[in-house]
């Protein structure tokens, strides 16, 4: 008979599961073992994990359990793009989606059902916030599109993406992970710093940290302590060139301004596994599009290494936002290019399937009330 509330092994990272198993008696290389059959194998029965001994084979039966996330939904772009919907309970769902390119391939992974902090322009903020995933719920999505994404590939027998030199090939096809799905990641900073370190250790994904990148819209003192706790790759959601605008676009601006923002992601840089950050910078038609915000955050970012990454605008029902033409965000690049700055434009993915930035917006039962305030303030203005 198993336990009524099994633990998922899937909310351990290795250290963790050593812990748990030197609990049950179990010495740490058999922890490591398990670890391996969980995610380099993506086994999530213990019965088919068959140089484990028989007897602790039954005694993981009783206690435990290994359970990822359900899909509900698979979607396929026409561009090849896949966005899966996730249950995790109670009527909520995330959204993993994997973007397929020639020389790579990128797992975007939800960190948060919904998100509390209400970006002017984005409809995950829009739907309010219900809970953080937890760790399970976050590795879980990269567990599940390798395994779903492994079958897919045999069947059509694609190749591994290419590899840096040095790098290793670990046979998959999800060489980079982006924590850029639903939710701020840095609100949810234990679970995600959990999955994180699954993602990097060679017991489980062996991805380089140069491959994983946390976007954070800025929440800066966790910025700190993933600097001090698990440096990846950091990409900073930036959307405006000066404080007043970004208070509007960005509301944690109004916490953590811009001044802060930039020394805090300078202290990032000492550590962290790039020697630059990537700011994300969403196009939004004659709001933060113009050259003099062009100008501004060139002498913004002076002292701040970065690259820049533009992101057109993927527009959602009564967002209140249109997308720069393109022409504009043409220009814009290049008056960033001009003052030496790499810059690059987003390629627009997975539209079709509602699976581009900003776009996502599972299920969420608002538990911040936002729909309800946001209703009651239109019907206040008639
Ligand atoms: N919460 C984190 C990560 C998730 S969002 C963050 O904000 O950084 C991933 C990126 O998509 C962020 O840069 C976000 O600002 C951007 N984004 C949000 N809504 C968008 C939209 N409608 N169109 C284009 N990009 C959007
Ligand atoms: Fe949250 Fe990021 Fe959307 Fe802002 S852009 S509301 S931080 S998910």
């Amino acid at each position: 008979m198993s336990t009524p509330n099994p633990v998922n092994l899937l909310d351990f990272d290795v250290d963790g599961l050593v812990a748990w198993f030197a609990g049950l008696g179990e010495k740490p290389f058999r922890a490591r073992q398990v670890m391996r059959w969980m995610h380099r194998e993506g086994c999530d029965d213990f019965d088919a994990m068959t140089d484990v001994a028989k007897s602790l084979r039954a005694k993981l039966r009783d206690v435990a359990v290994i359970r990822p996330p359900v899909p509900v939904r698979d979607s396929i772009s026409a561009d090849g793009t896949r966005k899966w919907l996730l249950d995790v309970g109670n009527a909520n769902a995330v959204e993993t989606v994997f973007i397929p390119e020639t020389s790579r391939g990128t797992l975007c992974v939800s960190s948060q059902a919904g998100c509390a902090l209400d970006c002017a322009f984005c409809s995950t903020g829009k739907q309010g916030f219900n809970r953080n995933l937890s760790a399970a719920e976050i590795i879980g999505q990269l567990w599940l599109a390798n395994k779903l994404l492994g079958a897919a590939r045999a069947d059509a027998g694609e190749l591994a993406p290419d590899l840096e030199a040095g790098e290793k090939d670990n046979g998959r096809i999800i060489s980079n992970v982006v924590m850029m799905g639903m939710g701020e990641p840095l609100a949810n900073f234990d679970n995600v710093v959990t999955a994180l370190r699954l993602m990097l250790d060679d017991h489980a994904y062996g991805l380089s940290r140069r491959r994983v990148t946390v976007s954070t819209s800025g929440v800066v003192p966790a910025m700190d302590r993933l600097r001090d706790e698990c440096p990846v790759a950091l990409a900073v959601s930036l959307h405006a060139s000066n404080d007043t605008l970004r208070d509007r676009l960005v509301p944690i601006n109004q916490k953590y301004p811009l001044r802060e923002l930039m020394a805090a992601c300078r202290r990032y840089l000492e550590r962290a596994p790039r020697d630059f950050v990537t700011f994300e910078y969403v196009m939004l038609d004659g709001v933060n599009d113009s050259d003099a915000h062009a100008r501004e955050l060139v002498a913004l970012v002076r002292d701040t290494p970065c690259k820049f990454n533009l992101i057109p605008f993927n527009p959602f029902p009564d967002s209140g936002f249109q997308r720069s033409p393109a022409e504009r965000i043409r220009r814009f690049a290049g008056i960033l290019i001009e003052a030496g700055i790499v810059t690059t434009t987003r390629k627009t993915r997975g539209d079709d399937v509602d699976a581009a930035c900003g776009q996502l917006a599972g299920q969420v039962q608002d538990r911040t009330r936002r729909t309800v305030r946001l209703h009651q303030a239109r019907e206040n203005m008639r």
